[in-house]
């Protein structure tokens, strides 16, 4: 029955790449200190995969060890003959390595003897019938079945996990490549035979290969068969910050809950592939989705206008979905709600204390829509610049702002300025998209930008004396108000607060 397999506990498992013997024996505990249950040993990856290296590799090693030798043919680095591979692949076996991993292409008579990985490459992209590959691997009765191929999408992530989860026997599926972290991250929660990570970026063993600390991150040890799954939808998806902050909320409340990163290329096709995906495959128990460029119009498409609130529909994006159990999606924009949040706090004002303010609003993109919708919500007197003036003066038309080009920031007037435009972001963080002397004539500024966390516009506004309000907090809010609507908790803010500062200290980019 899917799985109820033996051996259920699943392994996480370093995949060690290192080219000398000292160096992967070093790595061996490494991998133990940073919390892995299993290595890997590419004999593949050393200078000279020999027999006498195997002898010092398997004398004590701290942990069960899979012996691995993977031959070019299947994406590997041992060059040499077939029969010398095999020869160290049973001296690995004999010298008392735990697992040894073979191909599927060897012949039976001259696989090694001991605990068998069977194992299967793919790294074409090409769709395949991986059902029909697995129920192969395992009709040889191996100890484990191992498949890895090309990830195109995250659907072949979720492909990856229904067969792991079908499979009768202790299994891997691994979709190489971003897209298929889901699959790399989850095995837990299907009773995977274990799932690889490496000791550092630069050492993955596969594309896609987190690293050990990722692993740990994104709440491996907490992952079972009933964690919930949430994540966010974007294009490219590496960068973001949601993951780190939402896992640390679940950290916080002990909840069996998970968030992703999803890369979901950036057509509406793509999207509304991905969410028939996760609709299709409710044992994944997908409940929520964070939604960021460009797919926050593609998903109020998909929504339906009927299931989002009227300021959501005025700004024509969410970024927050939710999935109920039997697949009902209800959408939420929490952008334009953490924006007046932020605003208001910092102004120890209620929205409704915007009516009448003069708020120039710099910048006429997707966070500039969702801003100057609820301003004008409130009834603000708003002001529009922007580089290209027909965008500025397209969103004042829509909600009854006036419009000007950026060329008249310098000689604006206004009690609040609010920057929507990147001037100013990493790594251009000396520019700045209003001078002193406009700031000068402020009370508030507030920068959406989040990185960095004070940028030169605010440090510009704090010199003119003005309030300044950042765009961390307003990421953190959006968050926080996405939690709320999935877990029906409180958000942890100050701990959110925190995972997103620290997030940003330890990779700026
Ligand atoms: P967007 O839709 O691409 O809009 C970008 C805006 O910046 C446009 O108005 C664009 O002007 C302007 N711009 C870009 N480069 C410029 C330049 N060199 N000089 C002058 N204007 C320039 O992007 P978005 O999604 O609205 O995001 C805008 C910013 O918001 C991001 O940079 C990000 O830092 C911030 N943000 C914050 C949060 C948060 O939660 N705090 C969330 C998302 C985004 P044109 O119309 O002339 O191209």
């Amino acid at each position: 029955m899917a799985g109820m397999k033996p051996n259920c506990a699943t392994a996480l498992i370093a995949s060690l790449t290192e080219a000398t013997p000292p160096a992967m024996l070093m790595a061996c505990r490494q991998a133990a200190d940073q919390g892995a249950d299993m290595v890997e040993l590419r004999l593949d990856s050393l200078e000279h995969p020999i027999a006498a290296a195997l002898a010092q590799l398997l004398s004590q090693p701290p942990l069960p060890v899979i012996a691995t030798c993977r031959p070019v043919r299947q994406g590997g680095f041992f060059k040499g003959p077939e029969e010398q591979r095999l020869a160290l692949l049973r001296e690995a076996s004999r010298l008392g390595a735990n697992y040894i991993d073979i191909e599927d292409d060897v012949p039976p008579g001259d696989r090694p003897r001991g605990q068998i990985i069977l194992s299967h490459h793919d790294f074409s992209g090409q769709p395949r019938d991986w059902q029909a590959v697995m129920k192969n691997l395992a009709a040889q009765k191996p100890a484990v079945v191992k498949l890895a191929f090309t990830a195109g999408t995250c659907q072949d992530a979720i492909e990856a996990c229904r067969l792991v989860r079908d499979c009768p026997l202790p299994a891997m599926v691994l979709a190489m490549g971003e897209a298929g972290i889901l699959s790399r991250a989850l095995a837990r929660k299907f009773g995977a035979f274990g799932s690889f990570a490496s000791l550092s970026a630069e050492r993955a063993s596969a594309p896609g290969q987190l690293t050990l600390t990722q692993m740990k991150q994104l709440r491996w040890d907490h992952i079972g068969p009933a964690t919930k799954v949430y994540g966010v939808a974007a294009c490219p998806v590496g960068h973001s910050m949601s993951p780190a902050v939402h896992n640390a909320a679940f950290d916080e409340l002990g909840l069996d809950a998970v968030y992703l990163p999803l890369r979901v290329e950036p057509s509406e096709e793509a999207f509304d592939g991905f969410l028939d995906a996760v609709l299709a495959a409710p044992w994944l128990d997908m409940r929520g989705l964070s939604v960021t460029v460009p797919h926050k119009e593609h998903a109020l498409a998909r929504v339906g206008p009927a299931k989002v609130d009227e300021l959501s529909r005025a700004i024509g994006a969410i970024n927050t979905v939710r999935i109920g159990r039997g697949g009902e999606l209800e959408g939420f924009n929490t952008d334009y709600a953490a924006a007046l949040e932020s605003l208001c706090q910092a102004m120890g004002i209620e929205p409704a204390g915007l009516a009448d303010k003069s708020v120039g609003v710099l910048g006429a993109g997707g966070v500039a829509r969702a801003v100057v919708a609820a301003l004008a919500h409130y009834q603000a007197r708003i002001t529009i610049y922007n580089r290209t003036p027909s965008r500025a003066q397209e969103l004042a038309e829509r909600f009854g702002a006036q419009a000007c080009p950026a060329g008249d920031i310098p000689a604006m007037e206004h009690e609040i300025v609010i920057n929507c435009t990147s001037v100013g972001m990493h790594p251009r963080v000396s520019e700045t998209p209003a001078p002193l002397e406009a700031l000068r004539r402020c009370r508030v500024v507030f920068d959406t930008i989040y990185n960095p966390p004070t940028t030169r516009l605010l440090e510009l506004a704090r010199q003119a004396g003005c309030t300044i309000v950042g765009g961390l907090e307003m990421f953190v809010r959006q968050a926080a108000r996405q939690f709320e609507i999935w877990t029906d908790r409180p958000a942890p803010l100050p701990v959110m607060r925190q995972a997103m500062a620290d997030r940003l200290e330890a990779n700026p980019s």
